[in-house]
């Protein structure tokens, strides 16, 4: 984002996130991410004490209470630095924005201040082995009982599966008839009998450790319970926009960062005598890039600007969620060719930063799935297929 369109203090977050992504972040992400490692919960605190990682939610629980907009220029930052924190600066906004507006008073005193420091992981349980794009049909069962209720089922593809400390989700309270009309959201912890989880073996984003999280009679009391129950899909998940842009806003830093070192590296390599750079075949290909990216740079923060006034914004987010992963993939791999040789070694981060990113052309609902709302949005339910 040009500071020139920033206030002061907006400003002033940019460049203390910036600053942080650069000096502690950007030298040790190849490392880190090539390693089997979880996140570092030492970076994670650094980034609390900075009021990184929730800066929504308001002073009395650990925030500054800022915009949706300085979220989004966090995020960027932070994914300029390493890939793979950022996804912090995109759930915790997203968990702790659902808690602030469906959560118990005891909950948000609770869990809020331990997201802001880092001292505790939400991750988000929506997926299941049947299916992740027909999610309103999710089946993992919450049974009512006179304490609370008895979980029993499988949550998949979960980002940090093993690292989770609670995770925010999805669970059938009403037949399976009712479809999203008889889905319930809870807060649950995973340190609870009858949870166990697993890892997958990803090709990327190797620290957040994606997996499954098995419920096996989990009893949780009724204050797990956001909002009212049958009403998890059809009102929290709206909430799911804003995870759309800021999706789009950590690929741009990944795929920024990516530019930015290759420009680099065309003015030092030379061939035929010249700076490769010379080139047309090689500036023109990083000058679209550097196009691409201020476009979708332009509508993400558009967006954001649209969802702090209240306006509707889904069919911009889901416009991002699409574009801003596939864009900045296809970025990052011309950037590894225009490397050469160096571009196709672990020892430069740019293939790993295409494998992170590729990622997210999945997670959080697909190109297809994206462009089905983005159609709906615009002529309505004559273009569902299932309607
Ligand atoms: C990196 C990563 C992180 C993730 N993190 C989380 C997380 O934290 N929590 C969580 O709950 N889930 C998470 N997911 C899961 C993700 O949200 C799902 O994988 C995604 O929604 C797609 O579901 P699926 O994989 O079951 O594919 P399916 O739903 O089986 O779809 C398979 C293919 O069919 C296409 N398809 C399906 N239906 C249609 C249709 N109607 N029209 C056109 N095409 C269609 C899809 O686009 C896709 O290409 C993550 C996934 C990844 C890769």
């Amino acid at each position: 984002m040009n500071p020139a369109l920033l206030t002061d203090e907006e400003k002033m977050i940019k460049e203390m996130a910036d600053r942080f992504a650069k000096e502690r972040l950007y030298d040790g992400y190849r490392e880190r991410a090539l390693s089997h490692d979880p996140l570092d919960r030492g970076l994670i605190k650094e980034m609390g004490e900075l009021g990184l990682l929730t800066p929504n939610v308001p002073e009395e629980y650990g925030g500054i209470g800022a915009s949706s907009f300085v979220n989004g220029l966090i995020c960027e930052s932070i994914a300029y630095g390493d890939f793979n924190l950022s996804y912090l600066n995109m759930t915790n906004p997203l968990m702790s924005d659902v808690i602030m507006r469906f959560g118990s008073e005891e909950m948000k005193q609770d869990v809020l201040p331990k997201m802001a420091t880092g001292e505790l992981i939400s991750a988000l349980g929506l997926t299941e082995p049947r299916g992740g794009s027909d999610a309103g049909n999710l089946i993992l069962k919450a049974e009512r009982t006179d304490t609370g209720y008895i979980l029993n089922g499988e949550k998949t593809s979960m980002t940090y599966a093993t690292q989770a400390d609670n995770v925010l989700m999805f669970a059938r309270t009403g037949t399976v008839e009712s479809g999203p009309y008889g889905v319930s959201a809870f807060l649950v912890d995973l340190n609870l009998p009858g949870v166990s989880r697993t890892e997958f073996e990803d090709i990327g984003c190797k620290p957040v450790g994606r997996g499954s999280v098995f419920f096996d009679n989990v009893e949780i009391p009724h204050s797990a319970l956001l909002g009212k129950e049958n009403e998890g899909f059809t009102k929290i998940m709206v909430g799911f926009d804003l995870s759309r842009v800021l999706i789009a806003l950590q690929c741009l830093g990944a795929a920024q960062v990516s530019v930015n070192e290759t420009w680099q590296y065309v003015q030092e390599r030379e061939a035929f005598g010249v700076p490769i750079v010379k080139f047309q075949g090689v500036s023109f290909p990083l000058a679209e890039h550097e196009s691409k990216l201020q476009a979708i740079r332009a509508l993400a923060y558009q967006t954001l600007k649209l969802r702090d006034g209240g306006h509707d914004h889904t069919s911009e987010a889901a416009m991002l969620k699409w574009m801003a992963p596939k864009y900045s993939t296809d970025i990052i791999q011309n950037c590894l060719l225009l490397n050469g040789h160096y571009g196709y070694t672990t020892d430069l981060p740019i293939q790993q930063r295409m494998l992170d990113v590729m990622g997210l052309q999945i997670g959080d609902g697909t190109a297809q799935i994206m462009k089905t709302i983005i159609s709906r949005e615009k002529v309505g339910k004559i273009s569902l297929q299932n309607k």
